[in-house]
């Protein structure tokens, strides 16, 4: 029986502009800006490190304060936001599939992301009220990646069987290979559809979930 349907963040519920902007247009443009340089010149210097510290940086990797620090910048992840969040934007099933999916289900985010940016994500269209808890590979577990021991995690919180746990997300790694590695169900997302996924929107997943809790009600009875 299904209990907790988890959701990856990027690309699954919010497109990834926001991201590429805060960290391949605003920080070097910062950069530039502070250390009196050109854009270019910035851009390729700020590019270099966050190529340099994968790997090293841990879930440090993933959080913009980290590296404005790291860079000696002045401008801070508020000064990003604010110039920012209108590029937030989440995709058209994503309001109508957690309200009622979250009226059956336990919702909740297991991300890559670093929490300044979920929560910034969730703010959005108030939809932080559908999930009763985020999971942030990078802030709570200090992995550059969605592991194993995240889906475990989220099971031994709810007290859960793994398979009572779904995931749904973008990369086949992290949001599908991952979680059945643990014995939790997964399916791959794809919105764009020019790959093998087990669904291109939430609406067909919504309607998959709610057609196997009914199979399984009706062999229950
Ligand atoms: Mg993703």
């Amino acid at each position: 029986m299904i209990k907790v349907i988890s959701f990856d963040l990027d690309d699954t519920l919010s497109d990834s502009q926001f991201d590429e902007l805060i960290w391949r247009t605003e920080i070097p443009k910062a950069y530039a800006k502070e250390k009196g340089m050109t854009f270019e010149q910035a851009y390729k210097e700020v590019t270099t490190e966050y190529k340099n510290l994968w790997g090293k940086a841990a879930g440090n990797w993933r959080d913009a304060s980290f590296w404005l620090t790291h860079f000696g910048l002045k401008t801070t992840w508020e000064d990003l936001l604010s110039m920012l969040h209108h590029e937030i934007k989440h995709f058209d099933d994503v309001v109508p599939v957690l309200e009622e999916l979250s009226k059956k289900f336990k919702l909740v985010i297991i991300s890559n992301a670093e929490r300044k940016f979920i929560d910034a994500k969730l703010k959005l269209n108030h939809i932080g009220k559908f999930f009763v808890k985020t999971y942030s590979a990078s802030s709570d577990f200090n992995l550059k990646k969605k592991e194993a021991q995240v889906f475990k995690k989220v099971c031994e919180d709810f007290n859960i069987a793994p398979n009572e746990l779904v995931h749904i997300g973008d990369e086949e790694e992290y949001d599908v290979t991952a979680p059945k590695s643990i014995g939790a169900q997964a399916f791959l997302l794809c919105r764009k559809g020019d790959k093998k996924s087990d669904f291109k929107d939430l609406h067909d997943f919504k309607k998959a979930v709610l057609s196997t809790v009914t199979r399984e009600g009706n062999k229950n009875d």
